[in-house]
């Protein structure tokens, strides 16, 4: 398969990955599993993050999300694995990627450079050639003390802001085992450790991380179930009973709500949100994420389709009157990260 897009953007079904992921590591027998799985993809590790928990922090994004949100502000974490994305308007048609792939996959076609994605495999060989940042691997297989190496080089932020490790998404838990070995290093290391979710995920795998997790952020995106699966591509269930069980073990929460007019914004669904998170036990607080205009650009520049053209910030009217409702169900809420 052939494309001359801008960007490769690789189809695949969630559902089909996870169970083939799985079963592929299950089949290659314990060790080979072991080995496997000792490594994570990661597509960002950013140093000061400041809202992504508290004090300064070290956010660990994991390539990979079982949802794909209309409003999505990182589109390139969707895919599973490491993915070359390709920027046209930048290309300076040197030619040079095409000899550095190893697969053959470059050709030029009408005077742009083409990318078969059926046979890219990400290498990013390719990448490390050009000489205009008009390709770019996004993604790389880390072990959990690569990352840890980064996390610990930040430590006195984290002693003297009360920071410490985040890890986020795409999704985290898409990626259990990886997150397990990360969060019980922390713990050896006594940092502060954050995990934020999406919720879709595998129940017994997030439950076991509450003794190795001081806060999560916990997303709830709509609590219709049919926009909810139009919006995001799922079903809204398996998120919220995985929030009934984290408060139910004791687990710290801090809900947060994209907010997103023409989406979710309304009285009804906010009324909904309220109702439900003030019966979960744990939920320390709720942040109101006013969507912006970041999404859009970011799905332009990979050439990505993006669903939600020319919507605005919300107003700070309805941001107040959302505070108001969550306040009105005694959930201690704020607008921003
Ligand atoms: S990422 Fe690797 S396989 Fe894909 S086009 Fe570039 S060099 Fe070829
Ligand atoms: S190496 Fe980069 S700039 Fe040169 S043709 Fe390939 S994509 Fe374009």
């Amino acid at each position: 398969m052939t494309t001359d897009t801008s960007v490769l953007y690789f189809i695949f079904n969630r559902e089909y990955w996870f169970k083939n992921y799985n079963f592929a590591l299950k089949s290659a027998g314990p060790e080979v599993e072991a080995l496997h799985r000792k490594f994570g993809t990661v597509f960002d590790i950013k140093r000061y993050a400041l809202h992504d928990g508290p004090g300064i922090r070290v956010t660990v994004h994991f390539k990979g999300c079982p949802l794909s949100c209309w409003w999505c502000h990182n589109p390139e974490s969707q895919y599973f694995g490491p993915q070359l994305l390709y920027r046209r308007e930048r290309c300076v048609a040197c030619g040079m990627c095409a000899p550095a792939c190893p697969k053959g996959a470059i050709s030029t076609e009408g005077g742009a450079m083409s990318t078969d994605s059926g046979v890219c495999d990400g290498c990013g060989a390719c990448s490390e050639v050009c000489p205009s940042e008009a390709r770019v691997t996004c993604g790389a297989r880390m072990s959990a003390s690569e990352v840890m190496k980064s996390i610990l080089k930040e430590r006195i932020f984290f002693e003297q802001s009360g920071g410490g490790v985040t890890l986020s998404g795409g999704e985290p838990m898409a990626q259990p085992e990886f997150v397990m070995e990360l969060l019980g290093e922390c713990r050896k290391h006594g940092i502060h450790t954050a995990l934020d979710t999406c919720g879709f995920v595998d129940a017994e795998s997030l439950l076991d991380t509450v003794p190795f997790t001081d806060l999560y952020l916990y997303d709830i995106k709509h609590m219709d179930p049919e926009k909810h699966k139009k919006y995001t591509g799922v079903d809204n269930d398996v998120i919220l009973s995985n929030l009934s069980q984290l408060g139910g073990r004791g687990a710290v929460i801090n809900v947060r709500v994209p907010f997103v007019p023409g989406v979710n914004t309304d009285e009804e669904n906010l009324r909904a949100t309220a109702a439900f998170v003030s019966g979960v036990r744990g939920v320390v607080g709720l942040n109101l994420l006013p969507y912006h205009s970041a999404a859009e650009d970011k799905h332009d520049r990979w050439s990505m389709e993006f669903r939600l053209r020319g919507t605005c910030a919300p107003a700070e009217a309805s941001l107040r009157r959302a505070v108001e409702v969550m306040e009105s169900q005694g959930i201690r809420a704020i607008t921003g990260g």
